[in-house]
């Protein structure tokens, strides 16, 4: 793990990269800070989480480390150990993590109940949708320590380490550690209700786009070209054919849509 601050002070806004390793858009948005490292208006903590599995371009060394907070110093896989030493680290600090994936090309937030946190700095930022998913946040960071996690793009892509610059940059400016405004804009809001699994099968396809309506009765995935079709009307979230091993993604429901207060000037 490797850990630096910007500005002095003891750090109440941390910005963490690379909790996967095979996802390296933050931990390019943590360089760049680190090589030209900007004045801030309050410290902030940057953490590159799992740096083992970053050097070897896998999800995780051991297991993964989104699945397995809080940890235990005395863990026996690399990642539990790791989760123990990141919160302690990251104790009292407003935190921002950046992630990627294989299902959705625009960045899209996603928080652990809807906080008032949550409410006044989502929107300030450059995403598409607000996910909630505290039907599915045990062993997460976000279970732990106050946390907005972002999907900054398709994992590996050039756009998503451009998004991960900006995207942080926006965090920053929305908790006034940067000088300067951001652009609110209005936000739907998703809940996660159902893991939409999959079986196991050679060939997956997925024929919906994420974020937009599935009626019921609709064909929206094949295993092997067996049609998978809704029961009942669903908003599909983190969906993709080869993501997860077991799951296809989520079924969501849209609960509100959020509107960023006026800027105060
Ligand atoms: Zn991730």
């Amino acid at each position: 793990m490797r850990v630096a601050q910007l500005g002095s002070g003891t750090p109440e806004i941390a910005v963490v990269a690379g909790i996967h390793g095979d996802e390296p858009c933050g931990v390019r948005a943590v360089e760049r800070l680190l090589d030209d490292p900007p004045a801030v208006e309050r410290p902030v903590k940057l953490v590159v989480a799992n740096e083992t599995a970053l050097e070897r371009r896998v999800r995780f060394v051991d297991e993964d480390l989104n699945r397995t907070f809080p940890g235990d110093p005395n863990a026996k896989t690399h990642e539990g150990q790791l989760a123990h030493r990141l919160v302690e680290e990251l104790e009292g600090c407003l935190t921002f993590s950046m992630h990627s994936t294989q299902s959705h090309a625009e960045p899209f937030a996603i928080v652990n109940g809807i906080s008032e946190t949550a409410h006044e700095v989502v929107p300030q930022l450059p995403v598409v949708a607000m996910v909630e998913t505290s039907n599915f946040s045990e062993g997460r960071l976000f279970s732990e320590i106050r946390t907005i996690e972002v999907e900054c793009g398709l994992q590996g892509s050039e756009t998503a380490a451009e998004n991960a610059d900006r995207l942080t940059r926006s965090f920053l400016t929305a908790v006034d550690a940067l000088p300067g405004d951001t652009v609110g804009r209005d936000l739907p809001l998703f809940r996660l209700t159902d893991m939409i699994c999959k079986d196991r099968a050679d060939t997956y396809e997925v024929f919906v786009d994420n974020f937009t309506e599935v009626s019921a009765g609709e064909t929206f995935a094949a295993a092997d070209g067996d049609a998978q079709v809704a029961g009942e009307s669903f908003y599909p979230i983190l969906m993709s054919p080869n993501g997860y091993r077991d799951v296809f993604g989520y079924a969501a429901e849209k609960i509100d849509v959020l509107t960023s207060p006026p800027t105060a000037d």
